[in-house]
């Protein structure tokens, strides 16, 4: 089992040397190889993603990685910035799926805008797709509009697009995950108004009829968009493209209160895939060893269960988690009266306790 370790910038080497740290403990055979991405590899090696890197990368197994990103890289030119670096990554490692769970804690049920009553219980799963849509879409720029409502302006461009297999593939995806869940997909389009999605529509309600056990609903981009924050425990898994899967799946994400706490998976046809926690790499509270290393230790659980086929060992780490929480530990961004306050590497160590205990 090999794992590329990719801590990247700002917090990223902090949050990931805790989620090494909770590997190393579970005594499996893990072959681990780190190497540097993003802003960290640029000021090295001129480029977010060295070939180096990228290499190690399509080798291992699966890629643990932190984050990436601080704003004295903002005036580069765009390929060498580092957020490039996830971009390719995904684009080689062809990571067309993304899972990101939103579950809330019964510990941190408080933490949350909602009311407890709303969210106490909450565990969905957004589906993103994530290689397709409108973030891809050619053509793409800017040109002189010969039509529209005004000629001869200066305008710019995207085009939506999706591929019958590239919703095929995501459909399948979705039902086979809510096959291990409560057996339900909601389906997220806008085909009321964009061709793209009442194809997506037809397409995912095609590819439902080879998992009759699983129930198939189809909801609105706006509805959806509603109903997450109205009833989100009407939810269990949810399938979307490229562009409302970014937006929903950071909004589901805020619905448990902290994105210190959110893990995330994104996976090739081969189950390899690229794990990270949902948040950036914090430039604001970098280095100071309060960052919550959680979304990244429990990104390792999700590595664990779908790249390297060890359901037990992910298991034990998210029970680990639950335990610390249970006993009142907390960093700063998820604190609150009662509790008690401790730093990154101090969590880490929490975890590491509660799984040998
Ligand atoms: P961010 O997620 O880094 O931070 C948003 C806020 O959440 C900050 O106040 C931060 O302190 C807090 N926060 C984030 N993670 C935390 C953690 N583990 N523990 C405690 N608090 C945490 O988003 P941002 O500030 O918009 O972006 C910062 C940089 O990260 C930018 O350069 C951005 O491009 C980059 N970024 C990278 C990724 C990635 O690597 N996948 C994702 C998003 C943003």
């Amino acid at each position: 089992m090999k794992i590329a370790v990719l801590p990247g910038d700002g917090i990223g080497t902090e949050i990931v040397a805790e989620a090494v740290k909770v590997l190393n403990a579970l005594d499996l055979p893990f072959e681990m190889e780190s190497a540097l991405v993003g802003g960290a590899a640029y000021d090295a090696h001129g480029h977010p993603l060295p070939e180096a890197t990228l290499k190690l990368a399509m080798a291992s197994d699966a890629v643990l990685f932190g984050a990436v990103g601080d704003w004295k890289y903002d005036t580069l030119d765009r390929p060498l910035r580092p957020e490039q670096a996830i971009l390719g990554l995904r684009k080689h490692m062809g990571l067309f799926a993304n899972f990101r769970p939103a579950i809330c804690y019964e510990q941190l049920v408080g933490a949350s805008s909602l009311k407890p009553e709303l969210i106490a219980g909450l565990d969905i799963l957004i589906i993103r797709e994530l290689t397709g849509d409108i973030y891809f879409g050619q053509p793409r720029g800017r040109r002189i509009a010969t039509d529209g409502h005004f000629p001869g302006a200066e305008e710019a461009f995207d085009t939506m697009r999706y591929s019958k297999p590239e919703i095929e593939r995501i459909a399948h995806v979705a039902f086979q995950a809510a096959r291990k869940r409560n057996k339900k997909v909601t389906s997220v389009d806008k085909a009321n108004v964009l061709e793209t999605f009442q194809f997506w529509k037809d397409v995912v309600t095609e590819v439902h009829a080879q998992y009759p056990d699983v129930e198939l609903q189809h909801m609105y981009v706006d509805n959806a968009a509603m109903q997450l924050v109205k009833a989100p425990k009407a939810f269990d898994v949810v399938v979307t493209g490229n562009m409302f899967g970014d937006i929903l799946s950071d909004e589901a994400s805020m619905l448990t209160g902290s994105i210190g706490m959110l893990p995330s998976a994104s996976l090739n046809t081969k189950n390899q895939g690229l794990y990270e926690p949902s948040h950036g790499s914090a430039p604001d509270i970098a280095g100071k060893g309060v960052a919550n290393p959680l979304a990244t230790i429990l990104s390792a659980a999700m590595m664990l269960r779908f790249s390297l086929n060890q359901e037990a060992a992910a298991l034990r780490i998210e029970t680990a988690v639950q335990r610390v929480l249970a006993q009142g530990l907390r960093t700063p961004d998820i604190y609150s009266e009662g509790t008690t306050k401790v730093g990154t590497s101090q969590m880490g160590d929490a975890v590491v306790n509660a799984l040998r205990a």
